[in-house]
């Protein structure tokens, strides 16, 4: 069965709330007619005007980031009770700004990971290797450790629902895109480690993405490449005539 794609917005720290609204209103119309799942991450500021003001629109929330905890004394985190009471439906797990600037390791990570699958909420769980493990050769040995590592004790029933994006951290808000053969090789290496993982309908169900330096321009090569299956957009997502024509790839 074809995988439907999903592109996913990643809005990082930016759009206060007044703003964020204005933004979710130009993109309502825009992006109302895409054939993929349309997602926007926004900081968790924005999270309760954008469940909002997207109920009844085709547009999913999620959030950039949450503990693995129920709840408890954990000052400035958030739980996924947290976020399923405003009905946030996606999460982003282990971004690279996360795992560079706030420590996040892959362990934190595959915490993460199994409390927001055991919550309802999708994880976008992202991996990607630094310019530095690419130019010495050890890019596929680092992708295959974190995927084996993010998804330790996930079963097979519950990884067919994560979102695994992959992101090279060189390509990330630096205007350098992974070439589209790039990407499909990396994605497809992706999915490889989840058959060994599990099993082929494992891999044949869970959803890649591609993310870094994604645009209105290079979108339309890299989701028709087979084994990438949306793309987690960072500085595009943050207008909406540019977000709308990644939503509109295919159009
Ligand atoms: C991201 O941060 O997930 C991302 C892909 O950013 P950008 O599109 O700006 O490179």
């Amino acid at each position: 069965m074809a995988r439907k794609k999903i592109i996913a917005g990643n809005w990082k720290m930016n759009k206060t709330p007044s703003q964020a609204a204005e933004l979710i209103k130009e993109l309502i119309p825009v992006v109302k007619d895409s054939d993929a799942d349309v997602v926007i991450c926004t900081p968790a500021i924005d999270l309760s005007v954008a469940t909002e003001m997207t109920k009844g629109t085709n547009i999913a929330v999620g959030a950039e980031n949450m503990h693995w905890e129920e709840s408890g004394a954990y000052t400035g985190e958030i739980a996924a009770d947290m976020l399923l009471d405003l009905g946030v439906q996606y999460v982003i797990i282990g971004h690279s700004e996360r795992r560079e600037y706030f420590a996040e390791t892959d362990e934190t990570v595959n915490k993460k990971v199994r409390k927001a699958l055991e919550k309802g909420i999708t994880p976008i769980m992202c991996c990607g290797e630094t310019l530095e493990q690419r130019e010495a050769g050890v890019m596929a040995e680092h992708i295959r450790m974190q995927i084996k590592l993010d998804m330790a004790e996930i079963n097979a029933d519950d990884a067919k629902k994560v979102v695994i994006a992959y992101e090279p951290i060189w390509a990330i808000g630096t205007g350098k895109t992974a070439t589209a053969d790039q990407a499909e090789e990396v994605c497809a290496l992706i999915r490889e480690t989840i058959k060994e993982l599990y099993d082929a309908p494992t891999a044949e169900a869970i959803r890649i993405q591609y993310g870094g330096s994604m645009n209105a321009s290079n979108a339309a090569e890299l989701l028709s490449k087979p084994n990438i299956d949306g793309g987690l957009i960072g500085g595009a997502s943050l207008k909406a005539p540019d977000f709308s024509k990644i939503t509109n790839w295919n159009k």
